[in-house]
């Protein structure tokens, strides 16, 4: 069966009000995230605070009340999803970098095994993405002893991705770099630019959102087939064991908040085809671009990599002219944020939204969208046919 995934969503608020992700939104708690991951079209959802003090009580209740359901080969079905229980964390490389992973875990039992065991080593344990003081081979040996699946998060953005931050190697952060299962692309990367770097090459390459709101949930997905709902059927499809990856659906990397190099200082975004690390114009430092750092360290040209394809996905709401009242037409009339993007009639889509409308999804299917780029935490902009 196929399955759109987004496995990293996270938790702004446990049910009784308290931070889990302090800059998330608090609407993005476990009330209200399975009914918008279903109207995005998703099937398959991972929390990736699941492990916070709060969030593993909440979970706990909704077990025993019976809207968790588990599942033979791990996981639970949550509202018609399947759901994977994770936990993100930052660790730190010997040099002091820091990078975050995340781990998924077949039930709650598990879960709250390694929960035991990582708690000591976080000056928070309520808190989503806590510093881990404990070191890489640690934490990854107890994650597979807690039968658990790791991916490096973002691995490629400057911002805590491991590649993106830490080093060239995963080797380098891991003594058994092999048991990670997978990468995360991240909002500014694509399948092409991070198979510039051949250690990536054995490992599976996934999108997910990165979700901070609600409105945000599917903005990056991936495509699954599973030859039915669980744990084990996802962790096997990663590692192309049975079933597979399908397709990632992820934003076009120069919609990606650090596409390029930018100055704060000069306001400056970095051009040109060589990578740029310190301000052209002042001299100083840069927030540094994905394309840019991995330009830098790359060690295989960039070209279209085996891999299951990457298709550029735009969120409805990313799309100029769009607002909330559009959005809800849309699903209201015509089904899931997905099929609106990919399988419902262009005709259809401007019955309900006008013409404009269905010649930008016409562009996001055909892969002519014109689009000015992101950097320095702004997020790429997908321009009108004036400005072009
Ligand atoms: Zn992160
Ligand atoms: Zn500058």
């Amino acid at each position: 069966m196929l399955v759109y995934g987004d496995l990293h969503i996270h938790i702004g608020r446990t049910r009784e009000g308290q931070p889990v992700k302090v800059t998330a939104s608090p609407q993005l708690n476990l009330e209200q995230i399975p009914q918008t991951a279903k109207e995005k079209g998703l099937g398959l959802i991972g929390l990736v605070d699941a492990a916070c003090c709060g969030v593993l009580r909440d979970l706990q209740r909704l077990l025993h009340t019976g809207q968790l359901k588990p599942l033979t080969q791990g996981g639970y079905l949550w509202q018609g999803l399947l759901l994977l229980l994770g936990h993100e964390v930052e660790i730190a490389h010997k040099t002091g970098k820091e990078a975050h992973f995340v781990a998924f875990f077949p039930d709650l039992t598990l879960l709250e095994r390694y929960a035991e065991h990582v708690a000591p080593c976080m000056t928070n344990p309520f808190l989503s993405t806590q510093k881990l003081r404990m070191s890489g081979d640690a934490w990854l040996k107890l994650v597979v002893e807690s039968g658990g699946e790791a991916i490096a998060a973002h691995a490629f953005t400057p911002h805590k991705g491991v590649y993106g931050n830490c080093v060239r190697k995963l080797g380098e952060m891991f003594a058994h770099a092999q048991l990670i299962a997978g990468l995360e692309l991240g909002l500014s990367a694509n399948t092409s630019m991070a198979a510039q770097i051949a250690d990536t090459h054995s490992y599976a390459y996934i999108s997910n959102s990165d979700a901070h709101s609600l409105t945000t949930i599917g903005r990056e997905f991936t495509a699954y087939d599973l030859p039915s709902l669980g744990f084990r059927q996802w962790a096997k499809a990663l590692k192309n064991l049975e079933g597979g990856i399908v397709a990632t659906h992820g934003l076009d990397p120069l919609l990606g908040k650090y596409y390029r190099s930018f100055c704060r200082n000069c306001q400056l975004l970095a051009e040109g085809d060589d990578p740029v690390l310190r301000c052209p114009r002042c001299g100083g430092p840069v927030v540094c671009g994905v394309w840019d750092r991995l330009r830098e360290i790359r060690d295989m040209p960039e070209k279209a990599a085996e891999r299951p394809p990457y298709i550029s996905h735009v969120p409805l709401m990313m799309l100029p002219g769009v607002g909330p009242r559009t959005y809800r037409q849309l699903l209201k009339k015509l089904g899931t944020e997905i099929e609106v993007m990919y399988t419902v009639s262009l005709e259809a889509i401007s019955d309900v939204a006008g013409p404009v409308l269905s010649e930008q999804i016409a562009a996001v299917r055909t892969g002519n969208l014109h689009i000015l780029p992101g950097g320095g935490g702004k997020y790429g902009r997908i321009t009108k046919a004036q400005e072009r």
